[in-house]
């Protein structure tokens, strides 16, 4: 759906936003893009997840998870009574790193002021961070929580004041690492049927409850 469909607030702001990383030259990933890719999804959502960095495909088609994690991950959405277009999803980075390598620190540092704003302007309750990068950074960033190593955090609730707002922050595996692999892959189905739980929670705050109903 396009994003002028939507009538939250948020809508024109993430369309702003898109305009500005379509130009952005902020580091040198802008230089082997294709398309710059800054994320999709529902933008009057509650719920965010967050991955890592384009791949191939997305650079190609200017869209995230459209991939074979991507599929992973729609399967794993629908499978919990979700689905792609009632969520919104993004990157950490905009831009597809060369032959998939990692972001680096200061590729992440130039390109994270555009999540800020995503998130500034979505105001999520349930921000989903797939992968260690999306976990490590943004519980570092917006919740000042030092995390290494991903099995030891993920399917953890961390509640928090983000800069919007009382948000839970739940990291969980990579899709991509859940591929090919049965136990990984037994874990991520776990952690997703936690995601669907929390956001059902999540988006029936409005009736009078708060998120220490929840926790
Ligand atoms: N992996 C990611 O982290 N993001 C995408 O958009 C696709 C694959």
């Amino acid at each position: 759906m396009p994003v002028s469909s939507y009538t939250c607030e948020a809508a024109a702001r993430l369309g702003e936003i898109a305009a500005r990383i379509a130009e952005c030259r902020r580091c040198r990933l802008h230089e082997s893009r294709t398309r710059p890719v800054p994320g999709e999804g529902d933008p009057c959502s509650r719920v965010v997840f967050v991955g890592e960095a384009p791949g191939r495909r997305e650079d190609l088609q200017g869209r995230p998870f459209v991939g074979a994690a991507g599929r992973l991950l729609n399967r794993l959405l629908e499978e919990n009574g979700m689905s792609r277009e009632e969520v919104y999803i993004t990157n950490i980075v905009k831009c597809r790193p060369p032959g998939n390598r990692d972001p680096r620190d200061d590729e992440v540092e130039a390109c994270i002021i555009y999540l800020d704003e995503q998130l500034a302007a979505i105001k999520p309750r349930l921000v989903v961070m797939l992968g260690r990068h999306s976990a490590r950074h943004l519980l570092r960033r917006y919740l000042g929580v030092r995390a290494d190593g991903i099995m030891a955090i993920r399917g953890r609730v961390y509640r928090g004041r983000a800069p919007w707002g009382e948000t839970i922050f739940f990291p969980t595996l990579h899709p991509a690492a859940a591929l090919y692999n049965p136990k990984l892959r037994a874990l991520l189905e776990r952690d997703f049927r936690e995601i669907a739980r929390l956001a059902r929670e999540t988006s029936s705050g409005g009736g009078g409850y708060t998120l220490d109903n929840f926790l």
